[in-house]
């Protein structure tokens, strides 16, 4: 297979839920076919893609079905098996991006790691195997701190805040006793994102700096273009290319900030993968992450990544999504959804955009 891949070529997904879905959407619209791999019946992807192979990540014999099939595969969601990933590039399918920006994703110990070793600065960390490692990062870094699981926490789930050394052992108990890191709180004003990608010939394209607000640590609202001083938007950008470069990244990643009172910035963490913060692009920019994606991966140029609008996006988490009626009736509001039937508390099941002009 050679690059650019040409319109008409397959791409393979893993993981098919409503990022899938819209990269789906995204590649179809540059004349791609797309398969997505998921264990799940029925995802939001599948019901808008070419095809469908419903099997475990780590099935063998169908990820070599998939990989006879697509020019290039990629994944929606982060925490697929390194197991998965490694029997793909061994059997020299193309994969982007490459399965290292997984490994170091997928473990929060290894990423802050890696993160400070690329010069991004993050919070002060420990490694905690247990409840010793706990009461030493206590007496190295001070109280409070926060416990999170090495792997496998999302939306703020597997993470518990440690006020003193007596209630050690129950915040481990708390995080079911599994690996983890200790962070010092980060003394943030607001939370940012930046959706960043590069293409197959080292191009990079940044979108602009957005603001997260969450909510029980899943994210409710971005506000996009953020309002920032020109050496925090500067930093942020800075930040961005570092990572991508430093990863030899290919596609589109997800930068998670903190900004401080004096404007400078801490990373939190990156999603090797299309990310809710860049959700806003659809409607406030000529080319979107989702699109982005696909260009990347494809070997074709990076299209444009300025804003054209100011677009507030929120998420619909659960019974949120049954105002959509109300919603499609706002003239500024483009709405989005998913396709899932159950809308369970908390649930992603779609977002809007709500688009205005750009200040003058
Ligand atoms: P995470 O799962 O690491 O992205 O964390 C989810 C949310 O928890 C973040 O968006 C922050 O709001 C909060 N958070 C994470 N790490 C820290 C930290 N070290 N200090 C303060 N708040 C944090």
């Amino acid at each position: 297979m050679s690059f650019p891949l040409a319109p008409g070529a397959t791409i393979g997904i893993l993981g098919a839920g409503q990022l899938g879905r819209m990269l789906a959407m995204a590649a179809a619209r540059l004349g791609f076919d797309v398969i997505v791999l998921t264990p799940e019946e029925n995802s939001p992807a599948a019901r808008v893609c070419a095809g469908a192979i419903v099997a475990a990540y780590d099935d063998l014999s169908a990820l070599d079905v998939l990989a006879d099939r697509c020019g290039v595969i990629t994944c929606e969601f982060e925490n697929v098996p390194a197991r998965a990933l490694a029997h793909l590039e061994q059997r020299g399918a193309l994969v982007a991006p490459c399965s290292r920006a997984f490994a170091l994703a997928q473990d929060r110990l290894a990423e802050k790691t890696f993160l400070n070793e690329a010069g991004l600065p993050t919070v002060r960390f420990a490694q905690v195997d247990g409840e010793k490692d706990l009461d030493a990062a206590l007496e190295l870094l001070g109280a409070p701190l926060l416990l999170k699981t090495r792997r496998g926490g999302y939306d703020g789930k597997g993470q518990v805040w440690v006020r003193s050394a007596p209630e050690a052992a129950s915040a481990f108990e708390a995080i079911g006793r599994r690996p983890a890191i200790a962070e010092t709180p980060a003394d943030f004003v607001r939370e940012c994102a930046v959706i960043a990608a590069r293409g197959r010939d080292g191009q990079t394209a940044l979108y602009p700096l957005t603001r997260s607000e969450h909510e029980g640590g899943i994210l409710r609202r971005t506000i996009a273009p953020a309002e920032a001083a020109p050496a925090t938007l500067a930093a942020a950008a800075q930040a961005a290319e570092r990572l991508l470069v430093a990863l030899d990244y290919v596609g589109v990643l997800g930068l998670e900030l903190f900004e401080r009172a004096d404007g400078s910035l801490l990373v939190n963490e990156f999603a090797p993968r299309v990310h809710n913060t860049g959700h806003w692009t659809l409607d406030g920019c000529a080319v979107d992450q989702f699109e982005q994606h696909v260009r990347a991966v494809a070997g074709w140029p990076l299209g444009p990544t300025d804003a054209l609008a100011r677009v507030e996006m929120l998420n619909l988490l659960g019974e949120d999504v049954d105002r959509w009626e109300v919603l499609a009736s706002d003239p500024s509001a483009r709405l989005w959804l998913y396709g899932k039937a159950d809308a369970r508390d908390g649930r992603k099941m779609g977002h809007v955009n709500l688009v205005s002009p750009l200040a003058l």
